[in-house]
């Protein structure tokens, strides 16, 4: 299943993967490990990789981790073949996406505040739902903005009805609906710049991207950008979404704790091969040898439950030294 699909002289077309870290602080073992699954999901292809650096969250970036994620992913070893491109750096060609989506009147200028919003809409179905946008400027158009101008207001994509499906490489069969993902969803803030939805999208189109491997945290993220592909009129990647590591505390690993910083573990001198091991063993690779891994490396082979880190398999990690 996780094979590209086959042009019709039977040639598969190239896979082309991407690294994407966002430099709030430092990649930690749970970065490594869904790296090195699409890292390997691009390379057992045959296929080439693009490293991203997604940086245009200004609140949580911190410039100095920049650095400190190439410098974790050269220990890893988990080499690109293009990039690093900067995001920051990349926003000409997002204001130009954006400018299409203008034309289309399929966005419209919001100017709702966080509390506003949360007043109006109806409360959510289940647990894990946002409130939904209740579109209030939903009957703008394009023009209203010039009304705004002294103020900041959000573009927000209009959200066409139904479910949005698509087949995940590692999942299978999936179906959400963005209406119940908080609906209409901003794609840039005035004066602000564009909103993560939208630079991934305009991205991984602009850079060929074929296949996205990456951690199924990001889920509700897929139906709003292949929304989004829809409304451009472009092809969406394939997406494979592999569930998380846990920390030993049972609960989602987060850079706050250095012990699973790979920075922590370079400046301690650990040994990167056992890490590489033990995430590739937690990858379905088993006992298998490094050389072994692209020929026996499959997607489906990732086990469906979270990969547990243990306290023992920590300690382990700091007792390797080269
Ligand atoms: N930059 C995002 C993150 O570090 C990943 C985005 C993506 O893979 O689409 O969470
Ligand atoms: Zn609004």
């Amino acid at each position: 299943m996780n094979q590209p699909a086959q042009a019709i002289d039977g040639s598969s077309p190239p896979v082309v993967g991407r690294l994407a870290p966002s430099p709030t602080g430092g990649l930690h073992i749970g970065h490594a490990r869904t790296f090195l699954a699409a890292w390997l999901s691009a390379r057992y292809l045959g296929g080439r990789l693009i490293l991203r650096i997604e940086d245009i969250d200004v609140a949580r970036v911190r410039p100095e981790s920049l650095q400190t994620a190439l410098d974790d992913l050269a220990w890893l070893g988990l080499h690109w073949d293009e990039g690093p491109y900067i995001q920051s750096q990349r926003l000409a060609g997002y204001a130009a996406i954006l400018d299409r989506l203008k034309a289309a009147e399929l966005v419209y200028p919001c100017t709702c505040t966080r509390a506003e919003i949360t007043r109006a809409a109806s409360a959510p179905h289940l647990e894990d739902e946002k409130p939904s946008y209740p579109g209030t400027c939903s009957r703008r158009t394009v023009a209203d903005a010039a009304r705004f101008s002294s103020q900041t207001f959000a573009w927000r994509f209009r959200v066409p009805p139904g479910p949005v499906s698509w087949l995940d490489l590692y999942k299978g069969p999936q179906s959400l609906d963005p209406s119940h993902l908080g609906g209409d969803f901003i794609v840039a803030r005035q004066s602000v710049g564009p909103a993560y939805q939208l630079a991934v999208v305009t991205d991984d189109s602009h850079m060929g991207v074929t296949q996205v491997v990456r951690g199924d945290d990001l889920i509700p993220s897929t139906p709003r950008q292949i929304l989004l592909y829809q409304a451009l009129g472009l092809h969406p990647p394939a997406f494979a979404h592999i569930p998380l590591a846990l920390g030993p505390d049972g609960r989602r690993l987060a850079k706050r704790d250095g012990s699973i910083k790979l920075q922590t573990l370079r400046e301690k001198n650990v040994d990167p091969a056992p890490l590489l091991k033990t995430l590739a063993s937690s990858l379905g690779l088993g006992q298998a040898k490094p050389g072994d891994w692209l020929s026996a490396f499959r997607l489906e082979n990732i086990p469906p439950t979270p990969y547990q880190l243990t306290a023992d398999s920590l300690e382990s990690l700091f007792a390797t030294q080269p």
